[in-house]
């Protein structure tokens, strides 16, 4: 039986050092003028899309909001790539590298992404810490400002490649409750992450399946999902 890791990026396999707040507040201060508008602003586990539209309405703009969106999305991806060079604390969390090369000697196993990041966004991230490569696929920040919406195309996608599947066969791993609530929504199993952006205090009254604050226990927890489905 396959089963599927779908994998959040920010908070879950690296922490950008900050690079995607200066990228978007640079994108701000270009395509809204005003780079404020993310003062106070909380991104973890939204999707750059909601981001990008909850700027441009903090930025009370009324007339040409999908031309906003547009520069938005083009500034934010072009000024990613400086900032991401630049990010002196970009770190790839521990045992990262190792387990998912351990998974991808696994043919069982199908790595992928479920991410708020859009996609150029969600490969430069990936492609700076060395990782892009050991994800078969995605589903990216462009599909939705919500992130349930994001696991249903993630359980479409897999159903029209392979057929129906036990969502409990797909497994959400993320740092936020978001995560957790996303994969609930199509009763898929859920890993939390303590080590990034929401701590366990905040993750466990979500719910999740498991949590972990280390990714060595990854693979034991998909043995044992492995050896009761
Ligand atoms: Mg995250």
């Amino acid at each position: 039986m396959k089963l599927y890791l779908l994998f959040d990026i920010d908070g879950t396999l690296v922490n950008t050092g900050g690079a995607g707040l200066r990228a978007m507040q640079g994108a701000a201060v270009e395509c809204l003028g005003d780079g404020n508008l993310l003062e106070g602003f909380s991104f973890a586990g939204k999707t750059d899309r909601s981001i990008i539209h909850d700027l441009i309405r903090r930025a009370g703009i009324q007339n040409g909001f999908d031309d906003k969106a547009c520069c938005m999305n083009e500034r934010y991806i072009a000024l990613l790539k400086p900032a991401l060079a630049g990010a002196h604390n970009f770190l790839v969390y521990p045992y990262v590298h190792e387990v998912l090369e351990q998974f991808s000697r696994d043919n069982s196993l199908e790595p992928a992404l479920l991410t708020g990041n859009l996609e150029q966004g969600a490969r430069l991230k990936l492609e700076h810490a060395g990782l892009w490569s050991y994800f078969q696929w995605g589903v990216y920040g462009e599909v939705s400002e919500n992130r349930n919406d994001l696991a249903h195309e993630a359980l479409r996608s897999i159903t029209a490649k392979d057929g129906p599947v036990d969502p409990r066969c797909i497994i959400i791993i993320g740092d936020t409750v978001s995560d957790i609530r996303c994969g609930q929504a199509i009763c898929a199993t859920t890993v939390a992450y303590s080590a990034g952006f929401e701590p366990a205090e905040k993750l466990l009254p979500a719910g999740p399946d498991h949590l972990i604050d280390d990714f060595r226990h990854l693979p034991g927890i998909i043995a044992r999902l492995r050896a009761c489905l």
